[in-house]
């Protein structure tokens, strides 16, 4: 973050006053999630405006960038963000942010994350059906997993947790917000017959979890579909 930024302010009534001129900062945000919006949406990743993005633009106060609600991800502009304060209130941009806004502010909150990113693929919708009774599943000896951030070895298990899908966003941001609590060491988290969201410290590791997480899950997925075209059952 560039010292010439001044901080947003917190007034008497705990609201963001957008005093700042973060207006560099967002346009670089934006343009970097808009590239990321079209590369995911050629993936088949945010498909039909689905799946949202944000990216944090200041700390203390907080202020973040996110997709506006309905925004197509493979054709985002400027237009497509909105600006919002620590108590998700919008300081700028136009339209309503996406419905799923308190679980992004969960995730920035408990992880310290710098951006958030959430994609509805395939495979993430198939598996957390498929696994939704366990309450996730372990995804083990795989090389890939290195590219998630501190795993330093293909053993490494890491745990998919899968929540219940709701349109409770505040009860889910509750949800999300104590299992991050839980459990430290998981770099994503998978909402039944949804989606994905997982997280970075920077925009660019957070893209690298997707690619990361979504090559295991499609491995995950393709390899059940084997074992059970092999084994006769469904
Ligand atoms: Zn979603």
């Amino acid at each position: 973050m560039s010292s010439a930024y001044t901080p947003a302010r917190v007034d008497e009534k705990g609201r963001s006053t957008f005093i700042a001129d973060f207006s560099g900062e967002i346009a670089s945000a934006a343009t970097d999630l808009a590239s990321i919006g079209r590369i995911f949406y050629e993936k088949n990743w945010v498909l039909g405006t689905s799946g949202n993005f944000s990216t944090v633009i200041a700390r203390d106060p907080l202020v973040f960038l996110i997709t506006a609600s309905g925004a197509h991800k493979g054709e985002l502009t400027s237009k497509d963000f909105l600006c919002l304060g620590a108590d998700t209130s919008v300081i700028s941009g136009s339209g309503k942010p996406s419905a799923e806004t308190l679980i992004h502010k969960a995730i920035i909150d408990q992880r310290g994350a710098g951006a958030v990113l959430h994609t509805h693929s395939k495979w993430a919708t198939v598996l957390s059906e498929v696994h939704a009774p366990s309450g996730g599943f372990a995804i083990e000896g795989y090389e890939m997993l290195k590219g998630l951030s501190g795993v330093q070895t293909h053993r490494h298990h890491e745990w998919l947790p899968i929540l219940a899908n709701t349109q409770d966003y505040a009860g889910l941001q509750d949800e999300v917000t104590r299992l991050l609590r839980d459990r430290p060491d998981i770099h994503g988290i998978l909402l039944q017959g949804h989606g994905l969201y997982t997280w970075g410290t920077q925009l660019q590791e957070a893209r690298r979890h997707v690619e990361i997480l979504e090559f295991l899950l499609e491995v995950t997925g393709t390899r059940l579909t084997m074992k059970t075209a092999h084994s006769g059952t469904i």
